[in-house]
Parts: C-alpha cells; structure tokens; sequence
C-alpha cells in the first residue's frame, strides 16, 4: 500500500509519490524564538517527527529542513503589531541575539527530550538576509512588488493564484476582510517583503538592501531557506492551521512569483491544534504550557509524546491533566509489558501473527499517518498471546523506530530496577486511602515512608493520589 497523505492543497487524501525516486525534500515551519515553545508548538514538531521517521521507514531518504525565526516576525501574521523578538529583549534586558539563542536552546533541549529527531538542517533567518535579498529581487523584476511608506510590498492582485492554498476568494480580500492598520497597502491582503521605514524606534538589527537599511519580512524566510536547501520545487511543506490562511499562502505567492514554477510545493500538510480549556493556546495570547511546566508537575516529556499520538494529527486535540495522566498510565503499563517480555529480540518467521501486527501497523500510519491506530496495533501485539515474546519484541523495536517511545531503552532496562509493579503500588495506595478516611493518619504516614524508601514518590492532587518513581 502507497503513503497516502492529506494534501491540504486541493482538501484531498492523495498517494505520495516524491519528485525524485527515493528521495523527500521536506520543510517544516519552525519555531520564532522569542519564549520558550508551548505544548501545542510541540503538536506541530512531533507531527512532523512521524511523517520524517515514516517516510525513512520506508526507506526514503528525507531532507529535512526546519528555519529558526529570529528576526520580523510581528505579532499579527499580517505585518500588524510588534515585533515579537524586539518586546522579548526589551522585557528581558537582553539584546535579540541574545534572546534568540537563550530560546533556541530551550527549543532543542524540548526536541530532544520529546525524543523528536533533530532535523538535519536547523537555518535562522538572521543567517540567510542574503537568500532573501535575492529571492525579493527576482520578484520585483517579475512586476510583483510596489514601494509605499518606505517599505517593498508584495502586490496580492498581481498574482493569478493567489490563495488557492487557502481557497481564498480575491474578491473578499479586496472588500478587506481583514482589519489592517498599516495604510500603506493597496489591497489589506498585500505584505511586506522587506521594511525599510522600521515600524519600530530602534530597531536592533538591520541590514543593507536595494531598498534602503533594514529587515524583511516574515514570509520571505520561509521561501528564501527552503528553497536554498531544497530547490525551487520540493515535495512537502508542513505547519499549524493557522499558518494555512496568511503564512503559508503569502509563501506560495512569493515562490511562485519569483521563480514562474508551479506548484512550488506539491503537498502540503497541516496538523490541526492543541487546544485548552477550548481555546487555542497561543504564546503571544498570554498564559500558555511549556514541556518544562509538564516536567515540574512530574511527568515525563514521553508521556505527552504518548498523549499527541493518541489523537490524529488532523483532529483537535485537547488537552487536561487527567488526559496527560492517563497518557502516563497507559505509557506506564506499554514500558512493563516490554519490560515483562524479557527475551532477546528475534526476527519473526513468515505467517508469524507478530508480523501481521506489524503489516498493519504499517498500513496505520500510510492511511495519513494514524497514529491511533498504529498505537492499537502496538497494544494488541502486546495482548496476543500467541505470539513468541522475541519476536514481539523484535516488533514492538520496529514500530518504536515511528512511533518514537524510546522502548528499546525501557526493554534493557533491568528490572530489578522496577522492584514494585505497579499493581502492587496501587494496592498500597489503596490502603493509605483507608488509613486516612479510618483518620489513622500514622498508618498512612508509614505506608507513604515505606514506598519512599523503594523510591516511589506520592503526590496527593485533586484526582486522587499519583505516584512516580523518584
Ligand atoms: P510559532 O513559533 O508561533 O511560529 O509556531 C510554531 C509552530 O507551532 C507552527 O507550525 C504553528 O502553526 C504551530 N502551532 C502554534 N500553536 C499551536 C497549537 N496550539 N497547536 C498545534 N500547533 C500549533
Ligand atoms: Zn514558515
């Protein structure tokens, strides 16, 4: 069975068949690094995590190129509002360079714990001024830009397919659909490829162009890198729904504009949001989760790796603390039943059932990439008595390779390390509860005391009492 993928380009599931046999060029939107990423930034990386590690599975070779947005980025997507680098240094009385590494940091050290491959370029804006400058100027000579108010704009109208990605009608946009501020522009839909009149005093970085001294655009980074690392047509481009309506199509007009080739990319796939408390969480809107923040409360960064791919990619996906919980129960019992399995890893025979699992758990994730599914493969090989433990093993290894769960580390784990299951665990929790609820809070003390010496650790919340191992 073909990898078939949905291609927001079109609204269609379509069979994936890359430019050049074997080989994906792949870009993802990465992070602006102005704060530290939250939980639902983390939704996009991990999505694209399963897609690079599917698509290798399969045998692609996969040019994996994420940007890293350390300059003009504002506020509104629409080049409204500030600019988020420039608040962030100020609130911190540091320089942008400065905050801009801090986050970076912070950013890889979230991947990497989330077990997210790091991708094999990593490209910040500030580093490609001259990519930029130079894809600007081919879109200029097309007849695709005017100068007003002393920045370069890119003319929407001039653009025969402008917002096709979105299914935006030209008509509506010119009516001004959106509120814009900024004056300057002929049509609300139009942005800036390059400011020259800094909208800010001060601005901290600033460099020489055709166009005066100053910085470009947000957009244009995202066309300049990857085009840079990937050619003038590559095959996927991924990122957040929110980047469908202004990012994304804004990106498409400026490649296309600049080199005449369409499709500039051929699929395009966007994972839908993380939401809480039914809102969008956004790091600009105010309070917001980080993987830190799910660390302190004593989860570990695998737990939510195991809560995003329980949903799909496509879907809305809520989060709470008892949904994160559950996901560490459940990721608890998978580490066990790995663990349990104590044999060495063997190659299952043909007509062995593990291989069925695996064959389907496959055919999970080519069905635009159901994690769920795969995820209920990987629970029923577990249950399937009838399969030889190495050689569920060997399975369970293969589909961690995707899945990303780090079992081979919890499969050689010893288990004497593990010397209270946790059944047995629940069942001293239980007992504290009836010390307590009998006030017989010494008893309940001494149970609590006798876990902390085999390294349990509780922790009385709203929903009842967790433990961890400390
Ligand atoms: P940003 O750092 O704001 O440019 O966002 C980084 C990535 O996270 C982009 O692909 C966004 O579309 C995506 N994103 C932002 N908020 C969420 C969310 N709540 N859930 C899922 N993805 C998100
Ligand atoms: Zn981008």
């Amino acid at each position: 069975m073909p990898l078939r993928l949905y291609n927001t380009l079109g609204r269609t599931i379509e069979e994936f068949k890359p430019l050049v046999p074997g080989v994906v060029g792949f870009y993802g939107c990465g992070p602006t690094v102005y704060t530290y990423a939250h939980i639902g930034n983390l939704r996009a990386y991990v999505t694209h995590d399963i897609l690079v590690r599917t698509l290798r599975n399969r045998g692609y070779t996969v040019q994996h190129v994420m940007n890293i947005t350390d300059i003009g980025h504002l506020s509104g997507d629409s080049d409204s509002g500030e600019d988020k680098m420039l608040r962030s240094a100020a609130e911190r009385g540091k320089t942008v360079l400065e905050v801009a590494e801090l986050y970076t940091q912070a950013f890889f050290s979230d991947i990497e714990r989330m077990n997210i491959l790091r991708p094999g370029i990593v490209c910040k804006a500030t580093e490609h001024i001259g990519d930029m400058i130079a894809l600007i100027k081919r879109i200029e000579a097309g007849g695709y830009t005017y100068v007003a108010g002393g920045n370069l704009y890119f003319d929407i109208s001039r653009f025969e397919h402008y917002g096709d990605l979105a299914m935006l009608r030209m008509k509506n946009l010119k009516a001004g659909a959106r509120t814009d501020l900024d004056t300057n522009k002929r049509n609300p839909g139009d942005f800036v490829l390059w400011f020259t009149k800094s909208k800010f005093e001060n601005q901290a970085l600033v460099w020489d162009s055709p166009w005066g001294r100053g910085y470009p655009g947000w957009h244009i980074e995202c066309s300049a890198m990857s085009m840079r690392y990937l050619g003038e047509t590559f095959d996927i481009h991924a990122g957040g729904i929110d980047h469908v309506p202004v990012h994304h199509t804004n990106e498409i007009a400026q490649s296309e504009a600049a080199t005449g080739k369409r499709p500039w990319v051929r699929y395009w796939v966007h994972n839908e949001f993380l939401v809480l408390d039914r809102e969008k969480m956004s790091k600009s809107g105010g309070s917001f989760l980080t993987l830190q923040n799910l660390v302190d409360a004593g989860y570990d960064p695998l737990d939510y790796r195991y809560f995003l791919i329980g949903g799909h990619y496509r879907s809305q996906l809520q989060f709470s603390w008892d949904s994160l919980e559950g996901a560490r129960n459940s990721r608890k019992s998978l580490v066990d039943r790995v663990r349990a399995l104590g044999a060495e890893a063997v190659q299952p025979g043909a007509g062995s059932p593990a291989l069925a699992r695996l064959a389907a758990f496959h055919q999970a994730l080519d069905d635009d990439l159901s994690t769920p599914r795969a995820l209920a493969e990987l629970w029923g090989l577990l249950r399937d008595g009838s399969a030889v433990s190495g050689e569920v093993l060997w399975t369970v290894l293969q589909m961690d390779t995707i899945l990303g769960l780090n079992l081979r580390a919890a499969a050689e784990e010893a288990p004497e390390k593990d010397p209270e299951s946790a059944a047995e665990i629940e069942g001293y929790i239980a007992r504290r509860a009836e010390a307590k609820a009998a006030k017989d809070f010494a008893l309940a003390d001494s149970i609590r005391g006798e876990l902390k010496e085999k390294g349990i650790i509780l922790e009385d919340t709203k929903t009842g009492t967790m433990w961890r191992r400390g």
